[in-house]
């Protein structure tokens, strides 16, 4: 039988991989959320978790517009890193569990989630991004990559995304072994990279979503996307991926960590959740 742990929801904008990769962490404007990823990279390192599901958008790097998977669960023993039109960043492939994925997998369909199985999965940055800050590399702890369409439109609605992540609880608690398990939902928060608006944020409702995740799920899983998308900017609809996170944690839970920041085009945060 295993286990749900905790949670981290954090962004995945390439911006948190360019300014990594480049060493400029320690500058001013992104020494902050760098700390915060820090922290909860020292909260999932003393969590021992023997297995990350990875909550994630591909951005049209695996993906495309032809067949969009409203859900999709990478099951295989490792991950390539998809090719992003740029050079390939310098990390191994992502080791996986294709034995955990099948039984995940089994348990979700059982359950009437009828997710895509995909036993090729090339991960982006939105697995990419957060995860070398949340992890280091080499890769320490295999990973269960979960990609939510937030691209193409009809998109699962936020209620949907609760409801997967505790049907990811339920599944996770059918496991054979005593896994214990971490679940990551990355995206946003707010953000717009397109029109009129481009480059705006907003802070008050990015903080608002972080203090109603723990005590109120199920009221901002009654937001549909256009209020997502008004309060965020179209692209903040990401947001949705965090309440698979949230889905699959307890109902009472604590927030150990939080970081909120507006560096640059996007509202970013981590913050770490773990079940009470
Ligand atoms: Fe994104």
């Amino acid at each position: 039988m295993g286990r749900v742990i905790g949670g981290i929801g954090c962004s995945h904008s390439p911006a948190l991989a360019g300014i990594h990769d480049s060493g400029k962490r320690h500058l001013p404007p992104w020494q902050s959320i760098f700390a915060g990823f820090d922290a909860a990279k020292e909260w999932l390192s003393a969590a021992r978790p023997d297995l990350l599901i990875v909550c994630y958008n591909d951005h049209l790097n695996h993906f495309f517009f032809d067949s969009y998977p409203t859900f999709a669960l990478g099951v295989a023993d490792s991950f390539p890193l998809a090719d992003e039109g740029r050079p390939t960043r310098a990390f191994a492939p992502l080791p996986g569990r294709a034995d955990l994925g099948w039984q995940i997998a089994r348990s979700l369909v059982a359950q009437e989630f009828d997710i895509t199985i995909c036993q090729e999965m090339p991960l982006d940055h939105g697995v990419l991004s957060p995860l070398p800050l949340l992890t280091g590399s080499p890769w320490p702890v295999p990973i269960l990559p979960l990609a939510v369409n937030v691209v193409q439109h009809p998109l699962p609605t936020a209620r949907r995304c609760l409801r997967l992540g505790q049907a990811i609880r339920q599944a996770v608690a059918e496991l054979d072994d005593a896994i214990r398990v971490v679940v990551i939902g990355t995206g946003g928060l707010s953000h717009q990279l397109h029109g009129p608006d481009f480059g705006q944020v907003n802070p008050a409702w990015d903080l608002e979503f972080l203090d109603r995740l723990g005590p109120d799920p199920d009221g901002l899983a009654a937001l549909d996307h256009g209020a997502f998308m008004r309060r965020g900017g179209a692209e903040a609809v990401e947001m949705i991926i965090w309440l698979i996170m949230r889905g699959a944690l307890a109902t009472q839970i604590r927030e150990i960590h939080r970081t909120y920041a507006t560096p640059a085009l996007t509202g970013l945060a981590v913050c770490v959740l773990q079940n009470s």
